[in-house]
């Protein structure tokens, strides 16, 4: 049954890429790219998805909008199953929920005006605005994010990267999505520019009650725009609270590693931090290792560590949606991080 609250839900997501060898292309390994990962998004929330890369992020924001099917799992977009719909079902949900992609560089077809580019949804939805009415749609849309609307003729090479990225914003909300993806958004771009775009979607989210999903690959960018945040290592979910949870209390090492790296601005305050240096490299997610898959990169590890598996359990003492998988989770908790 829909929860009126819940706008994307994810349950037990998995997505194994197989790996083919030799001349007959026998299937010899699988990635486990994506390995078993529930998260729901409320309705107008941010949900910061933050993880080094090859941790399964991206992929995750693939299998949300559907455009790669799981290997198992099922995502709901208000409690319709997505990978169950076909026809028009299926495009009215591609229409609630769109992406932006991270490089705005490739992401924009050089060849298409701003015009041609913002309006490509409407050749697939073309109910969406009234006949004759394509182009002041357009036109509003780059209003909405910034851009003045008289350079609707002009070619991506036109504009900035800031701008560029403003671009596929606009065509992210063409359609009027309930949730928007939002891939790596701000990566690409110098740290000047990526306070502007986040600015600009939060005030897109306050306007248009948007909800989304906003994946990074540190805990530095998605600070300010998330209500809530799911670390990942190596296709799971390995903490997911409240900004401030995440940030003030973290209780997995994976977290606190990755808070440590964030940086400080007050030299005092980067004084008395915590310094954690992973050592080592993301093992491969075509052979992750046994029991915490963390292991082999956590200074707490014990030898449980390397047989258990942790599950993702909620904290005692918690609200409900702080959740760690890590079997000294509250001996974590009690070890002060100063951030
Ligand atoms: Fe580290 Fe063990 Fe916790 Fe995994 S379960 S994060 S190895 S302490």
């Amino acid at each position: 049954m829909a929860e009126p609250d819940v706008v994307l839900r994810a349950e037990e997501l998995v997505k194994h890429y197989p790996i083919k060898t030799g001349v007959i292309r026998r299937t010899t390994g699988h990635v486990r790219a994506v390995d078993g990962v529930s998260l729901e998004l409320r309705r107008g929330e941010t949900l910061g998805v933050v993880g080094e890369s090859g941790c399964g992020k991206s992929t995750l924001g693939r299998l949300l909008m559907r455009l790669e099917e799981p290997t198992s799992g099922r995502v709901s977009l208000d409690g319709v199953d997505m990978h169950a719909s076909s026809g028009a079902a299926m495009r009215k949900m591609r229409r609630d929920i769109q992406i932006v992609f991270q490089d705005p560089y490739t992401s924009l077809n050089p060849r298409k005006t701003v015009g041609d580019i913002v309006g490509e949804p409407f050749d697939i939805h073309p109910d969406v605005v009234p006949r004759g009415g394509r182009r002041r749609r357009v036109q509003e849309l780059l209003d909405l994010v910034g851009l003045n609307p008289e350079h609707i003729n002009r070619y991506p090479h036109q504009f900035s990267g800031g701008q560029r990225q403003r671009i596929g914003i606009a065509r992210g909300i063409a359609l009027n999505p309930k949730v928007l993806i939002c891939d790596e958004p701000v990566s690409a771009l110098d740290v000047s520019v990526q306070a502007q775009v986040v600015n600009l979607l939060e005030k897109l989210q306050d306007e248009l009650g948007l909800a989304y999903v906003f994946i990074a690959h540190d805990l530095s960018v998605v600070r300010h725009i998330s209500d809530r945040i799911a670390v990942m290592y190596l296709g799971k979910i390995v903490e997911v609270g409240t900004e401030h949870e995440i940030y003030e209390t973290p209780t997995h090492p994976y977290t606190r590693a990755l808070l440590s790296a964030v940086p400080v601005p007050d030299p005092r305050a980067r004084e008395v931090r915590q310094q954690i240096v992973l050592t080592g490299d993301v093992p491969s997610p075509a052979n992750p290792p046994s029991g915490c898959r963390f292991h082999t990169r956590c200074w707490k590890a014990t030898e449980m560590c390397s047989r258990e598996e942790p599950a993702l359990v909620e904290r005692p003492d918690g609200n409900g949606g702080h959740a760690s998988a890590c079997h000294y989770a509250e001996e974590s908790a009690a070890e002060r991080l100063t951030v």
